[in-house]
């Protein structure tokens, strides 16, 4: 591979480790937007072990942003600077301990909601079937204190394990990871490793009737195969996002081939070729309407990444992440 700039910065000074790098890696192959930029490098971590040794000894100029599914990101045409994290094998085991009737699930923060929604049902530990509805990672799920139909982490979570910017792990309890309407104030830079959330018995069969139910409602609610990030905006307290969205005559609005869903106004689609800066620019433009229009300013809920330009103009090459 021949390296960019950016990428031969870094190729000297990153640390040794048992998992994997992956240099000038595209993003907009594995983030939901399926659009922006690329990564200089994608570490892969072997385990915990191997995260935190990172962390440790990495160069101290050297930034590192933790992505999980990105199923809530935006990454800006002008790529990510320096590290991203990803958490995969050696992140993804579960585990389930009774005490009586409740359940504890153990879970690594690489493993997909989905599958520890269908996990708990198989091992007959309610209340977790709302894992189901988010199409994510338990990391990002912590992060963003993800929820739907009636249920959200801070409702679940026993405690998490994070990794801070220098590679301490800390384990935290719910009062202190500060989670609220998708927020968690847990610093920014901490990376979390797994949790253990509570669920109680309940038939699998019953589990099972609640994640069609929750399924067949996002079937009809939302855009779910398109290419998209999930909700643009935070609602504003006592209000809905996609009612003011709508009220500002934002519905089908589209800035290249980025456009505000028909079937859920609070969610943008990319339709084919949008770039971050369409999808970030139509969302600015929403925002200017409908403060225009009602007065109220909308929050961003999807996090937004990285550089606005392209640097260096991709000429193709480096490699992308499967
Ligand atoms: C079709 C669709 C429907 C959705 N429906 C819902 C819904 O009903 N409810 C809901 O809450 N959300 C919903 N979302 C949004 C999204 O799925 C959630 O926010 C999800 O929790 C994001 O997880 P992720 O692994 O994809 O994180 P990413 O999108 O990759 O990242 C989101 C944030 O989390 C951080 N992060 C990721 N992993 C870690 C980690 N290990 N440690 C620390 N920080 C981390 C990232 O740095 C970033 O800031 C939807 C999205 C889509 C596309």
């Amino acid at each position: 591979m021949m390296a960019n700039g950016r990428v031969a910065d870094w190729l000297d000074r990153l640390p040794s480790v048992r998992g994997r790098y992956a240099f000038d890696v595209d993003l907009s192959r594995t983030v939901w937007f399926r659009a922006g930029g690329r990564a200089d490098v994608v570490f892969r971590p072997a385990d915990i072990d191997d995260l935190a040794h990172f962390l440790a000894v990495r160069p101290a100029d050297l930034p590192v942003t933790v992505v999980g599914l990105g199923s809530n990101l935006l990454v800006r045409d002008g790529g990510v600077e320096g590290v991203v994290v990803r958490l995969r094998q050696g992140f993804r085991d579960m585990n389930v301990r009774w005490e009586g009737e409740r359940a504890l699930v153990e879970v690594g923060a690489g493993a997909l909601d989905m599958n520890v929604a269908r996990y708990c049902r198989d091992q007959g530990a309610g209340g977790l079937a709302f894992l189901s509805g988010i199409p994510g990672t338990i990391g990002g799920a912590l992060r963003m204190n993800a929820g739907a139909y009636g249920s959200e982490m801070s409702d679940v979570v026993v405690e998490a394990r994070a990794l801070d910017a220098a590679g301490s792990l800390h384990v935290l309890g719910p009062d202190e990871m500060g989670l609220s309407y998708r927020h968690s104030s847990v610093p920014g830079d901490w990376i979390f490793v797994s949790a253990v959330l509570a669920g109680r018995r309940e038939e699998p069969a019953q589990i099972a009737g609640q994640m069609e139910t929750i399924n067949a409602e996002r079937e009809a609610s939302q855009p779910i195969r398109a290419r998209t990030g999930g909700s643009t905006f935070t609602n504003p307290a006592g209000h809905s996002a996609w009612e003011l969205i709508d009220e500002a005559g934002c519905r089908g609005l589209s800035r290249g081939s980025a456009r505000i869903s028909e079937q859920h106004c609070n969610f943008i689609v990319n339709t084919g070729g949008a770039t971050a800066s369409d999808i970030e620019g139509l969302g600015e433009e929403v925002r200017r309407r409908v403060e225009e229009k009602t007065g109220l300013s909308l929050d961003w809920e999807i996090r937004r990444i990285g550089r606005h330009r392209r640097w260096p103009p991709n000429e193709g090459g480096g490699e992308d992440e499967a």
